[in-house]
């Protein structure tokens, strides 16, 4: 899958800036360079590791292309373990342009999605939890996000990992050893002693794919979906949190029947702020629609603002709304704090958690803000964990089969099952775990990790 091609790719985003990074990759990066790089003090292949020198790139016209700032990062101390070629240009969209085509025409290929980091992994400079790291940093969209794929990326998963799979290589050995070997040469087998930290491993295996709730909503925010009818103030309320906390990040989508969504940090956590469709009773099959999509985001979401008008009595519509929430996921937001309040709290038995604002003159924010923050706290999967998290879905389902081959074994060594049964179980423990960091990674799989890659990563 290696190939040795020396790849090229620009490695800052499209667009205007004040630098643009084009990259190189394999055992002609430097030979590409100095085809095209000339600097008054030195030549590629003199150039100083790790340093960057001045210098200007020319085409075959001999027309200087840009001036820029070139870097020789010698393998194997490189982020892809082979000699590595930056060239710091000035950032706009020609000039990378031409600086790219200046190198592909030196013979580099041009890199695909995640190749440098692929090259990264097949050379041993990162395993697969840690490649998988690079990308949850780059995207990662509030503190505590980064942080946590920082520590995956600095391998602290990848030791828990090893420690598992040590351990179980550790059972395994003995295990073998009397197979192979006659009891009365070796010793009697202490199945106990052999399987107790077997037990140990099996409970942190399970606490760590646990730990993916966190890690889900690190990595894809935590949704709050904004339910109410139409007119309660839905809109309102979506843009005063938005405003409060000024940091719009995207419009995911948008119209006023389907869902409109918006992205945030509270508390050190990204948030998904999900505005539903209007909940109402209808026969109108778009608005039906609605409400069946409003239905199913209220089953998933994290957390819902419920929304009511406080200015008029609850009517119908709003106990449909109501009938969407769970009250241990809801907060009753009452709106409109600012007119006469005529609504009958009485109606709302069972939701507990409410609190009175009004959208429109930003009154109530920073009580809701305090709230919501209060109820994620209270989520004990969400609350503030030191320990190793895991953020992908792949990781959680190895951990889970590694411990599910676990469970087997125990019930097979109490049954007092042939040593190479529990010694297959083990090595099933032990495929799970390579999953993780690569080593057993099946080839589609770890294409498919790398194609979800931007091209220059
Ligand atoms: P939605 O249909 O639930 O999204 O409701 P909107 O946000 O579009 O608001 C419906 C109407 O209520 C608009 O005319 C708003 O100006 C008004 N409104 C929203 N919030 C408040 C509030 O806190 N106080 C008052 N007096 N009016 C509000």
């Amino acid at each position: 899958m290696l190939s040795t091609d020396t790849i090229v790719a620009p490695a800052t985003p499209p667009g205007e800036g004040g630098i643009g990074i084009v990259r190189l990759s394999g055992s002609r990066a430097t030979a590409c360079l100095a085809e095209v790089f000339r600097s008054k003090t030195t030549t590629p292949a003199k150039m100083e590791s790790h340093r960057l020198y001045l210098g200007g790139l020319y085409n075959n016209r001999d027309e200087l292309v840009d001036e820029v700032l070139a870097v020789v990062m010698r393998g194997p101390r490189s982020y892809t373990g082979e000699d590595v070629v930056e060239v710091h240009c000035h950032g706009g969209a020609q000039v990378l342009r031409s600086v790219l085509d200046l190198f592909l025409e030196t013979g580099a290929k041009m890199a695909g999605p995640g190749e440098f980091t692929q090259r990264a992994f097949l050379n041993g400079r990162l395993d697969l939890a840690q490649a998988e790291a690079v990308i949850e940093v780059i995207r990662a969209r509030s503190e505590r996000a980064s942080r946590v794929a920082l520590d995956q990326l600095k391998g602290r998963l990848s030791r828990e990992i090893h420690l598992f799979s040590q351990q179980v290589k550790d059972a395994l050995a003995l295990l073998e050893a009397h197979i192979d070997f006659p009891d009365d040469e070796v010793g009697e087998l202490d199945l106990p002693a052999l399987l107790d930290p077997l037990h140990r491993v099996a409970r942190q295996m399970h606490a760590l794919a646990e730990s993916f709730d966190l890690g889900r909503v690190l990595r894809e925010g935590v949704s709050i979906l904004i339910l109410g009818r139409p007119n309660v103030g839905k809109s309102s309320l979506m843009n005063a949190i938005l405003g409060e906390s000024r940091a719009i990040v995207t419009e995911v989508a948008g119209t006023t029947r389907d869902t409109l969504e918006e992205q945030l940090v509270l508390a050190g956590f990204p948030v998904r702020l999900i505005d539903a469709a209007g909940v109402r009773d209808t026969d109108d099959p778009v608005e039906q629609e609605g409400v069946r999509r409003a239905r199913h985001k209220a089953s998933s979401a994290d957390l819902i603002l419920m929304v009511i008008d406080g200015s008029v009595p609850l009517d119908d519509e709003d106990l449909l709304a109501l009938e969407l929430c769970r009250p241990d996921k809801t907060l009753v937001v009452i709106n409109k704090s600012d007119q006469a309040q005529h609504c009958d709290v009485s109606g709302l038995a069972g939701f507990e958690h409410r609190v009175a604002v009004s959208a429109k003159y930003n009154q109530g924010l920073a009580d809701l803000a305090q709230a919501i923050v209060r109820h994620l706290a209270e989520d004990s999967s969400l609350a503030d964990n030191e320990g190793v998290v895991i953020t992908e879905r792949r990781h959680r389902d190895a951990l889970l089969s590694g411990k599910k081959a676990l469970d087997e074994l125990f019930v097979s060594a109490a049954s007092a099952a042939p040593r190479e049964c529990l010694a297959m179980d083990l090595r099933e423990v032990l495929g799970a775990l390579g999953r993780i960091t690569g080593e057993t990674t099946p080839d589609e799989i770890l294409e498919q990790i790398f194609s979800r890659f931007c091209i220059g990563k």
